[in-house]
């Protein structure tokens, strides 16, 4: 049996469908654990990460997403893309106290792309925008 990997448009997909029925999921884990299981009636041979999954969601303007750490954590200052060189913009995503939180770096020339899950253990809540009106 073949593995399968979703693409990005079908994963995107995905998690609007199951965001939008949740309207909150606490963790990376759960979110794909939810998002499988959705593939996985389309096709049993589906594999995906949780990083993937979370790294789809922030690309989703519907969705938003709350780190939560247990401390601050500084991080290494990247100046440019070690790969290209070009210049590097923040991944920021806002925790549950409305303040922003670094959780990353990506390359504004090409794929790369640095998670703080690397140095430091995060905890993601996902929540689907329009359920708090
Ligand atoms: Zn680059």
């Amino acid at each position: 049996m073949d593995k399968k990997i979703p693409s990005k448009a079908k994963l995107k997909e995905v998690v609007k469908r199951v965001l939008s029925s949740h309207l909150k999921v606490n963790s990376q884990e759960e979110l794909a654990r939810l998002v499988l299981a959705r593939l996985k009636r389309e096709d049993k041979n589906y594999v995906i990460s949780p990083v993937r999954v979370k790294r789809v969601a922030l690309e989703i303007h519907e969705v938003e997403i709350k780190a939560k750490t247990k401390k601050a954590v500084r991080l290494q200052k990247i100046d440019d893309c070690p790969i290209c060189h070009s210049e590097i913009e923040p991944l920021e995503v806002k925790n549950l106290a409305d303040k922003k939180v670094l959780i990353g770096y990506q390359c504004t020339g090409c794929a790369y792309q640095s998670d703080l899950e690397a140095f430091m253990p995060m905890k993601y809540a996902f929540l689907w925008k329009e359920a708090k009106i």
